[in-house]
């Protein structure tokens, strides 16, 4: 069994950390933030310094798929948060467009609804209960490497990939067969294989990205509003997201393009914020919660970007491998990343059982071949809705409506799946990743029905402001 060193102790670290220890790997954590998070959710949500975990306090919902993932393999996880208040939410529930019952087979559709404090809190207690070691106010500086194993990679014999034997931490080094970086969207990864003579990664970023202006609430009664809701609306150059949480806790998000400069101008003020969620039919009644945030939280910059430890031949260094958002990150507008981290983490795994870290260059091979076929292809299909949708942004800014195939067909879907239960089945599946979907999907009756509404889709957005009617709201 190897000796494995995991940077990171947030939830896709942890879930790495609790994967391999299960396996008999010897696991040690290691994290640049001092403090354990409070077991208690109140504290751990209002009183948790955690710098490191800069989207601590947005909005967050996991996918289907991450629970899923979570129920078959980290059981002992899905069971703690359920215990300390996590919700089980379907997800088809609140659609307007769901007409019940829910039939045989919708409970795939559940998920688990909380504050990403509570899943952290958790988590954390959890792999400390399993025994893995967690080494805090630790922050990694660098790497160890040597030259490593001659390859025949690429038809050249004798070429070295060079390997990491360790990481250097601001209290010394620490050694081990395989390095983990679980240190998310900021991972300084390009600069420390830069330091050990690697080539930095081509990171594939969107150029442009989303900003959440988000709020969490504490309903009076513990309950959400009763009416139905959809949790995501994208309409014109503003989406508003409602997801519930713990504890009667439920967060309101606007979204807008990081470079709409009204909306930023705008956006940060209380009264305006809330002049826009109104605007949205049916959001008023989420505004009369109690505020369990200090004003409105803001976060830009959410776009798309991967990074590669894999040239088109060879792999660029061996002894390291990067998982979760370290490897990739996707806008959360779409809410993948914990489904595809813990996904990544499975395909680490598997890699590791059938390889071992006795031939270090196979073993990165096979993660990245797997990493290619297991999430490659969301990656892409991601970052393309991103891009359509940005433009789909820009267009409504402008006054004129945004025309490509690809996006009209995804915008006939969606209308369809706002008038039909079984289509509404069909489009949840796929946005929540879950096995079977793109099948489904691509079934003649649906696909017919998708095509007969392509001439409607420009008539038919979700509902939501005007840009003239939103800028007068928030600028009035
Ligand atoms: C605004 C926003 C909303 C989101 N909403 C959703 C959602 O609804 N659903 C969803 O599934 N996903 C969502 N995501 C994505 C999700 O937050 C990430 O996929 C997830 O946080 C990845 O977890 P991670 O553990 O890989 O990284 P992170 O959560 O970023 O954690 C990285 C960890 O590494 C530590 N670290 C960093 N540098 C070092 C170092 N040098 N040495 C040691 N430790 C270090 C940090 O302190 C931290 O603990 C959202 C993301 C954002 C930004």
């Amino acid at each position: 069994m190897a000796r494995i060193i995991v940077l990171g102790a947030a939830l896709g670290g942890l879930q790495t950390a609790l994967l391999l220890a299960q396996d008999g790997h010897q696991v040690t954590v290691l994290e640049r933030d001092p403090q354990p998070p409070p077991s208690d959710a109140e504290p751990a949500w209002s009183r948790w310094p955690r710098p490191g975990i800069a989207q601590l306090r947005q909005t967050h919902l996991p996918l289907a798929r991450w629970l899923q993932l979570a129920e078959a393999h980290l059981p002992d996880l899905v069971r703690e948060m359920t215990a300390a208040g996590a919700v089980r939410l379907n997800v088809l529930a609140p659609e307007p467009a769901f007409r019940g019952p829910p039939t045989a087979g919708d409970e795939r559709f559940d998920t688990l609804a909380a504050r990403r404090s509570l899943l952290e809190s958790v988590a954390t207690r959890v792999a400390e209960g399993a025994g893995i070691r967690i080494g805090r106010d630790t922050v990694c500086r660098g790497l160890r490497s040597s030259p490593g194993p001659r390859t025949s990679y690429g038809g050249a014999s004798g070429d070295r990939v060079p390997l990491v034997t360790g990481v250097e931490t601001e209290a010394g080094g620490a050694t081990a067969d395989l390095v983990v970086d679980c240190t998310g969207r900021r991972s300084q990864l390009p600069s420390w294989l830069r330091d050990i003579g690697v080539p930095c990664p081509v990171d594939e970023s969107g150029r442009r990205g989303f900003t959440y202006y988000s709020q969490y609430f504490r309903s009076a009664d513990g309950a959400m509003p009763t009416d139905r809701f959809p949790l995501v609306v994208e309409h014109g150059s503003l989406g508003l997201l409602r997801i519930p949480a713990d504890h009667g806790t439920y967060s309101v998000c606007l979204i807008g393009r990081s470079d709409d400069r009204q909306l930023r101008r705008a956006l940060r003020n209380e009264r305006a914020w809330s002049a826009a969620v109104r605007l949205f039919p049916g959001a008023d009644s989420w505004l009369d919660g109690q505020p369990v945030t200090d004003g409105i939280q803001i976060m830009a910059g959410l776009t798309d970007r991967k990074r590669p430890l894999y040239d088109s031949q060879r792999p660029l260094v061996a002894g390291l491998v990067a998982v979760g958002d370290a490897w990739a990150i996707t806008t959360p507008t779409v809410g993948r990343g914990l489904a595809m981290s813990l996904q990544h983490s499975l395909l680490l795994r598997d890699a590791l059982r059938q390889t071992g870290t006795a031939h270090p260059v196979e073993l990165v091979t096979r993660f990245a071949e797997a990493t290619r076929d297991g999430l490659g292809r969301i990656y892409e299909q991601t970052a393309a809705h991103t891009r359509h949708r940005l433009a789909e942004m820009d267009a409504h800014t402008a006054g004129i409506p945004y025309r490509n195939p690809d996006w009209s067909r995804a915008k006939a879907l969606a209308l369809l799946a706002r008038r039909d239960t079984d289509a509404l089945r069909a489009e949840r599946a796929a946005a929540h990743l879950l096995p079977g979907a793109r099948e489904a999907l691509r079934a003649p009756a649906l696909a017919d029905a998708v095509t007969r509404l392509l001439p409607e889709v420009e008539q038919h957005m979700p509902p939501g402001p005007s840009r003239a009617d939103l800028l007068k709201a928030i600028e009035g």
